[in-house]
């Protein structure tokens, strides 16, 4: 079932479920993107038209951030829970491994999807990677020639948002990949050079602090963020 906040379509699911979902997705023969917004994604939507429609067009629309879930409760329509993007990509390369498919990692700075793609197959040996390429390109359609000529099964998108929705909704179904993800910056992750929150801290909610604290330079961005809180709140009093 979709729940909307302040625009943006989710689907309610629960990790397992999401897992479930994007795993019947892989499975089968035509192209699907998933993407993971959270509250800057939402801010973003309300600006720009099209994010907002390629947002809604995806196969699954999943609350990355805990504001997500906090906003969809303020509004009085709950989700069931938070499902980062990144826990979502390790359960899709689990599914991946064990059909033995393919994997193209498209984003970051130069080296980052490499170093990914190492760390990523020595925890999945029955994956092959069929490429990778930084984000750092002009051109749209060479990027996408590039993907669609190592013929991926499952595809990461990491671009930073709208670039990366919009390349998506774009060129996606041009690759010949099954299943495409919209990450951010997932790479960084995988490939080690950004480490994520503890996990007391992702169990109180708190990941976006650890981020804070970490690379206070985002603070700029993310002081918008509570923007949203009062949104939903506005949208809740006016029911
Ligand atoms: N990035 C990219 N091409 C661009 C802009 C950004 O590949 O033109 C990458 C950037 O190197 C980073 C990711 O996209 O790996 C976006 O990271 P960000 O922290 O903005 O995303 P978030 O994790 O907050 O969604």
């Amino acid at each position: 079932m979709k729940k909307e906040v302040l625009g943006v379509y989710f689907d309610d699911l629960t990790r397992e479920e999401a897992a479930q979902a994007g795993a019947a997705l892989l499975a089968e023969d035509k192209f699907h993107y998933v993407v993971t917004p959270n509250p800057e994604f939402i801010l973003a939507a309300e600006k720009d038209q099209e994010f907002l429609q390629v947002l809604n067009g995806a196969d699954l629309v999943l609350a990355d951030g805990i504001g997500v879930v906090y906003s969809a409760k303020i509004q009085g329509t709950p989700l069931k829970e938070r499902v980062p993007g990144i826990e979502f990509a390790a359960d899709m390369l689990t599914c991946l491994d064990e059909r033995g498919g393919r994997l193209y990692l498209l984003g970051a700075k130069p080296g980052v999807a490499e170093e990914a793609g190492r760390r990523i197959l020595e925890r999945h040996p029955n994956i092959t990677l069929c490429g990778t390429q930084d984000g750092y390109f002009k051109d749209e359609e060479a990027a996408l020639l590039k993907v669609a000529a190592a013929r991926p099964d499952l595809l990461f998108v990491c671009l930073g948002a709208p670039k990366q929705e919009k390349w998506m909704a774009r060129w996606g179904k041009h690759t010949g990949a099954r299943l495409a993800i919209g990450l951010g910056g997932a790479l960084d992750v995988f490939a080690g050079k950004v480490e994520r929150a503890p996990e007391s801290w992702q169990k109180l909610g708190l990941e976006w602090a650890y981020r804070l604290k970490k690379e206070p330079q985002r603070a700029g961005r993310m002081a918008k963020l509570p923007l949203v809180l009062v949104k939903a709140a506005g949208k809740r009093l006016k029911k």
